[in-house]
């Protein structure tokens, strides 16, 4: 059984799962392919009640939602809280907004009376992984369960309580059967699914191995995906950056979720006037975090999701260290049974070093020192990855400059780089394709069908 609940504070074997039937998939894609039929002959408002019936459940069931959080991947019981609070924003956002932001537009044509409606496109599947268990779901959930695009569910195999527990949410509300279908499935599974007539599109986020992967076989299948990949963001400090709000920053963008974030800071670019006191400061930042117990309110660092996670991040950094690299701070071993990692300050990584191109998921901050705008921009955008990226100067408008001339799908100027429901989310380059949320993502599985009449 590859589906598990491994708790990552105590290694215990929470409860394992069974892979899908052929009969659970038969009946999964027949009752969300029905219910598409269905949906399409209602107004977009009437499903807005049962998303804010979610979004009501998940906050009067946020304390144990988190607490499946906690145990399943790891992460603090106050991040889980907020990832609860997330998922409930968003749920009320498209509640509130779909409807009118999928009114037809007209078109200004010497054709006739032209416009565009916006219509469902039918049964969607969403492969998603562990790191964000239920913000992943809910950011491809919200949107298209007004749209009318039924979903399928393949969460990752280590967590399968969360998968559950949102499922079960959703039931509660009274949503109806086909919406949200979880199903613990293989990856030959997957392709299954994928190539079946009903499905119409996929959604993952992931790894670029397993994105590539199912992106190719709903190729194969001219079936539409969208992709949000990994990522290896910059953190951008200017000359005139303030650096006392720069590592107010700079000490939670990379120790977020334990580093395990696809937006978190990873390669901090600082200008050569500030680049000691910015490693001295962050190294006394990384210093004060407090491994321990994630349900225990007092501690700041959590485990990482699982033991695979955390020995693919001992291996890259012993790695880097064997090519050149720095170790300035961090990377010893924390005394306590779970899969601690001790965040971590690597210098001096050159081209050459597989760290400079490679993701690091997990704490582990790459510092470079960069000596004009052009060099930092240069080095930013020397990567595979286009996701995000954070640029800190006094002067709000050399920063926008700069931000502009970053090649990813997202940067913020003087903070940290957050997610609220009315913003895309998503990359260029091997960070993937296409953006979730926003109207963006609301039209990401719709049909835009032009009518003309004269
Ligand atoms: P992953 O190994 O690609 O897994 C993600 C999901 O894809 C899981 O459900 C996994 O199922 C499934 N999957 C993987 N290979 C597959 C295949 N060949 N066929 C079918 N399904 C497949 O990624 P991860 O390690 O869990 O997640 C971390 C990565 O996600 C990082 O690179 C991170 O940056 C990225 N990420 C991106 C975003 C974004 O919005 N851009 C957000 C969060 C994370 P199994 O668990 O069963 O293998």
């Amino acid at each position: 059984m590859a589906y598990k609940t491994i708790n990552p504070f105590t290694n215990e074997v929470v409860k394992t799962f069974p892979n899908a039937t052929n009969e659970q998939i038969e009946h999964s894609l027949t009752v969300g392919n029905d219910l598409y039929h269905q949906w399409q002959k209602e107004p977009v408002a009437a499903r807005a009640e049962k998303l804010h019936a979610i979004a009501k459940l998940l906050l009067e069931n946020k304390e144990d939602l988190a607490r499946v959080l906690v145990i399943e991947m790891g992460k603090l019981i106050s991040e889980a809280r907020g990832e609860v609070e997330l998922c409930a924003l968003i749920a009320n956002y498209f509640a509130d907004h779909a409807a009118n932001l999928l009114q037809p537009t007209p078109i200004s044509t010497k054709a006739g009376e032209a416009r565009i409606e916006k219509h469902a496109v039918g049964v969607l599947l969403m492969v998603e992984p562990w790191n964000f268990p239920y913000y992943q779901i809910m950011r491809v959930f919200a949107p298209n369960y007004m749209v009318g695009n039924p979903m399928i569910l393949k969460h990752s195999s280590n967590t399968p309580s969360s998968a559950e527990a949102f499922a079960k949410i959703v039931q509660k509300a009274g949503a109806p059967d086909g919406s949200l279908t979880n199903l613990f499935l293989s990856h030959d599974q997957v392709d299954q699914v994928i190539a079946d007539h009903r499905i119409q599109g996929v959604a993952l986020t992931g790894s670029e191995r397993g994105g590539s992967s199912v992106a190719q076989t709903a190729g194969k299948y001219l079936k539409k995906s969208s992709l949000e990949l990994g990522g290896n963001d910059v953190f951008i400090v200017l000359d005139d950056a303030d650096l006392d709000q720069v590592i107010k920053v700079a000490a939670r963008a990379r120790t977020y979720n334990a580093g395990q974030v696809c937006t978190s800071s990873k390669r901090f670019i600082v200008a050569d006037n500030l680049y000691d006191a910015f490693l001295k400061r962050l190294g006394q930042a990384y210093r004060n975090f407090k491994p321990g117990n994630p349900l225990d309110e007092s501690t700041t660092l959590a485990p990482m999701s699982s033991a695979k996670a955390k020995s693919k991040l001992e291996k890259q950094v012993k790695e880097a260290i064997a090519h050149g690299a720095t170790l300035y701070q961090g990377n010893s071993p924390i005394d306590l049974p779970g899969q601690f990692f001790e965040p971590t300050i690597l210098t001096d990584i050159t081209r050459d070093n597989p760290a400079y191109y490679e993701e690091m998921f997990g704490s582990v901050a790459q510092v470079y020192r960069v000596h004009s705008e052009q060099e930092a921009i240069k080095l930013a955008n020397d990567s595979h990855y286009g996701l995000g990226g954070i640029v800190f100067s006094k002067d709000k408008e050399r920063g926008k400059k700069v931000a502009s001339q970053i090649e990813t799908g997202m940067v913020f100027v003087n903070t940290f780089l957050y997610t609220l429901p009315e913003l895309p989310f998503g990359g260029v380059k091997n960070s993937g394709y296409g953006r979730e949320m926003s109207t963006i993502g609301l039209n990401a599985f719709v049909n835009e069908k032009l009518i003309v009449a004269v």
